[in-house]
């Protein structure tokens, strides 16, 4: 005869079928008791997030690794073997021991207390179980993928990536206000626009775009966004950005939210202030995302450091959009070329060979290193290697078009050292960040 449970609930508390899917929960353990068995590689991994979410965690080993030692005050270890009496009073149990008996009596006592129990080595037998976890902005993500960690954590990752992208954002309050961003997207390459600037373009109902933005990004905005592509808009710069002031400011004052999506940072030659007063003086709300500038990330793709120690303890980042001697120019080229650090020229394709003569009559070597990174960041890159005296040539026989950024400076040479017969001096002394 078949032994009837004394108990008619007990059939409730047996594991249910693994087929069954988990019945997912977000479990607010603050000061609240949790009993974690085992002081190894998997308590190690579950103990931080449990202090994290503010439990009162006690760790029952023999041993335990440095890093749960090193939690010290966090927890409270009891330096022995499990007992029974360690599940009472506990929320929530894991058990963590490379011992499958251990295990085993840690998750039935803790059945026999109903207190739910992950176990580490065997995930079918356990009351709960644990979830790929990530964080993003007040979103916990948490996968479960039916006791397959790997994909778990694949999924997770993917998630994770998608909001970090803002390829996967909540449209909140916040998000629809209505107003203008300038954002800026960095040099080119996708990867090196801001996560800030991929939330921005993520909530926005018009994006205002340049040339230069790095355009993988426009091909990721859903339909709906209306896209206005200031290459194409009519030549002339006047009229240009006086049509695109008043674009943004239109669209703002319809009740959109509008991207102003530059390459680089829209406050360097982007004219980024020009459309800061035009929404000022309609009333639009802006705001701005910086954004890594071509000045200092190209070089630095192509491993071209600005500065360098004991060799240039200034760079400077100058326009050359206007030749030395310009009537509009505003730029004292004896004095830039009597510093001595690096020079970043930005637009100055077409009048490198004019800024070269100006920067050797001022007192620059002719043997001066100059690199010419050229589409920086992009598939199209590519680096031409020169000298102040060979600038002119070395553009005009390398085909060199915009857009480029110029170096002018001995950090070239400390970066290509073998193109360049003149060793570089370097002078003694320290940089110290402050
Ligand atoms: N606001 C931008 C600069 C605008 S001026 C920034 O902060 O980067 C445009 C000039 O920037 C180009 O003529 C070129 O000199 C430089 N530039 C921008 N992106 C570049 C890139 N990927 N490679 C080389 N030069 C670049």
């Amino acid at each position: 005869m078949a032994e009837l449970p004394d108990d008619p609930t007990a059939d409730a508390t047996r594991r249910a079928p693994t087929e069954a899917p988990p019945y997912p929960v977000g479990l607010r353990l603050a000061g609240r008791r949790v009993l974690v068995v085992g002081g190894g590689q998997v308590a190690q991994r579950r103990v931080p997030a449990l202090i994290a979410a503010g439990a009162d965690v006690v760790v029952v080993a023999p041993q335990v690794t440095p890093a749960i030692e090193g939690l010290g005050a966090e927890l409270r270890w009891e330096q022995r073997g499990f007992e029974p009496r360690d599940v009472d009073g506990s929320w929530y149990v894991v058990a963590a021991t490379d011992d499958a008996e251990v295990n085993a009596a840690v998750l039935a006592e803790a059945e026999a207390q109903r207190v739910f129990c992950t176990r580490a080595d065997d995930a079918r037998e356990a009351s709960a179980w644990t979830p790929a976890v990530g964080r993003h902005d007040g979103v916990t993500v948490a996968v479960l993928a039916n006791r397959e960690p790997r994909r778990s954590a694949a999924v997770r990752d993917e998630v994770m990536t998608a909001l970090r992208d803002g390829r996967l954002t909540v449209r909140d309050a916040h998000q629809r206000t209505a107003g203008v961003v300038l954002v800026g997207g960095g040099p080119g390459a996708p990867e090196l626009a801001t996560v800030a600037a991929r939330h921005a373009l993520a909530g926005a109902d018009v994006v205002v775009a340049d040339r230069l933005a790095p355009r993988e990004l426009l091909d990721e905005l859903p339909a709906h966004v209306e896209l206005v592509d200031v290459a194409k808009l009519p030549r002339g710069r006047q009229a240009t950005q006086e049509s695109i002031n008043q674009v943004i400011v239109d669209r703002a004052l319809e009740g959109k939210r509008v991207v102003r999506f530059k390459g680089g940072d829209n406050f360097v030659f982007g004219r980024g202030f020009e459309e800061i007063l035009a929404c000022r003086a309609a009333g639009v709300p802006v705001s701005v995302v910086p954004g890594l500038t071509s000045a200092i990330s190209v070089p630095a793709g192509v491993g071209i450091p600005v500065t360098h120690r004991g060799v240039a303890h200034e760079f400077t980042v100058v326009t050359g959009h206007v030749p030395p001697g310009h009537p509009q120019s505003l730029v004292d080229w004896e004095a830039l070329a009597r510093m001595r650090g690096t020079i970043v020229l930005l637009m100055a394709v077409q009048n490198a060979p004019l800024i070269a003569e100006s920067l050797m009559a001022g007192g620059r070597r002719a043997s001066t290193p100059v690199a010419v990174v050229v589409e920086g960041t992009m598939p199209e890159e590519h680096t031409v290697l020169s000298t102040l005296g060979d600038l002119a040539h070395d553009i005009v026989e390398q085909g060199v078009r915009a857009p480029a950024i110029i170096v002018v400076g001995d950090v070239v040479a400390v970066a290509r050292p073998g193109h360049y017969a003149e060793p570089v001096t370097v002078r003694p002394g320290d940089f110290v960040e402050e």
